[in-house]
């Protein structure tokens, strides 16, 4: 395919990184504890630091790459669209806003999508359309559970099943509580006459991948039938294909023969591609209750955004990169737990679906120290909770390169038990 732009030369080897570093010290507000890499460019699976260094991205900017870096056909549709409209504001139509929302609805039921900026912001869509469900009855709360994670906005940490995110910004938003999840009985009785939508995410991302079981799911729609409850789905980190279908609780049911109806599902990361674009669906039968005047965002949907979003949907069906997901995830894992059979001893256990792959240290081998461990030897991988490392690459990623990223990783675990 012809690209549109001009490929960047080389990397230039600069050896800047103390200085850009000092950059941010001075400018940059300090609330993300960064590791010790800049990055300068990427192609494909690959990122290049300003030393030249090429690594393997196993990472994909969290879950968000989906198509890798510097994807030409994203470059090529973000020109494009960029030369005739980038932003009108959501007074007015725009045929691409309603194309991607079929997109999205032809997937799911019948139902309508808003959309909006990031993981976060669709989240809150959720929580107000809850809120507004309720609203007439007096019901307002929405039950979570135990290390989820639905995003930094103040109902979000408020939803999050994670103390440390809450710590130092309270009063909490008022209205949410959480559960140990995968456990319907903690459910059941965390209902009371004042709740009105049950949130989880059918795999749980940043504390490590935790997948629910398809009778958790099953069993929390009959919940929410029997008390008039509506059934939330976060699938900001899970979503998109990475599974091997285009949300992961179709992925996690498949075999189960039961049309799982939910009411609202909240999306970001993937579906941009790298392109800040979130949104959630809601089925047809609430999709009134966000009626004119009551949600809104300035960039949500723009043209550009979602000429870029539609983009990524076309290469992913034309590809067939969902199968690629559940393929390549399928060969990372069976791979991956033939290591921890070998290695015991220093890997726990590892948890996965398609290419979402916790791999689960014992408790003295820590996150960070093992993803920079990690950067040493050339591949990108996302810490989570106390000793696991994620593994959320681009949808494309081959089955060459996945098995660079096992040789790597395999390696480490060998060095960390020489050392034992
Ligand atoms: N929900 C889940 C499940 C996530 O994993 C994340 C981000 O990691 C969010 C919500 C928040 O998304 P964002 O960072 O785009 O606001």
């Amino acid at each position: 395919m012809k690209e549109v732009l001009p490929a960047p030369g080389p990397a230039i080897v600069r050896n800047e990184t103390k200085r850009i570093r000092e950059l941010f010290e001075q400018n940059i507000i300090p609330s993300y504890a960064r590791f010790d890499l800049v990055l300068e460019r990427g192609e494909g699976n690959y990122v290049l630091d300003i030393d030249g260094k090429r690594y393997l991205d196993l990472a994909a900017g969290i879950a968000v790459c989906s198509l890798g870096h510097a994807h030409p056909e994203i470059t090529k549709a973000l020109t494009e669209q960029s030369r005739k409209l980038t932003h009108v504001s959501n007074l007015y139509y725009n045929e691409l806003q309603g194309q991607l929302g079929k997109r999205i609805v032809d997937l799911i039921a019948p139902g309508r999508v808003f959309f909006c900026n990031s993981g976060a912001e669709a989240n809150e869509g959720l929580f107000k359309l809850a809120r507004k469900f309720g609203h007439d009855d007096g019901r307002y709360e929405i039950i979570t559970t135990v290390d989820s994670f639905h995003g930094r906005t103040l109902a979000g940490i408020a939803a999050t099943g994670q103390e440390k995110v809450k710590k130092g910004f309270e009063p909490a938003v008022a209205g949410f509580k959480q559960v140990s999840f995968n456990d319907l009985d903690a459910m059941r009785r965390a209902i009371s006459s004042r709740t009105a939508a049950i949130l989880v995410e059918p795999v749980q991302g940043e504390s490590g991948i935790t997948i629910a079981t398809p009778q958790y799911l099953i069993g929390l729609r009959k919940l929410c039938d029997q008390h008039n409850l509506l059934l939330l789905f976060d699938e900001v980190q899970a979503g998109h294909f990475r599974t091997g279908k285009f949300q992961s609780w179709q992925r996690i049911l498949e075999n189960e023969g039961v049309d799982l109806v939910l009411d609202a599902v909240s999306m970001a990361k993937s579906l941009g591609g790298g392109f800040p674009i979130g949104a959630f669906w809601v089925r047809e039968k609430f999709a009134n209750l966000l009626s004119a005047g009551t949600h809104a965002s300035t960039f949500g949907g723009t043209p550009l955004a979602c000429a870029v979003a539609l983009k990524i949907f076309e290469v992913i069906e034309r590809e067939h990169l969902a199968e690629n997901a559940r393929q390549v995830g399928n060969f990372l894992f069976t791979q991956l737990q033939e290591i921890q059979q070998r290695f015991p001893e220093i890997l726990k256990v590892i948890r996965g679906l398609g290419l979402m792959i916790g791999i689960e240290f014992h408790p003295q081998f820590k996150a960070a120290d093992l993803v920079k461990e990690l950067h040493k030897r050339n591949v990108l991988t996302v810490p989570a909770g106390n000793s696991v490392i994620r593994l959320l690459p681009a949808l494309n990623l081959s089955h060459a390169e996945a098995e660079e990223g096992l040789r790597l990783i395999e390696k480490l675990v060998v060095d960390l038990a020489g050392k034992e």
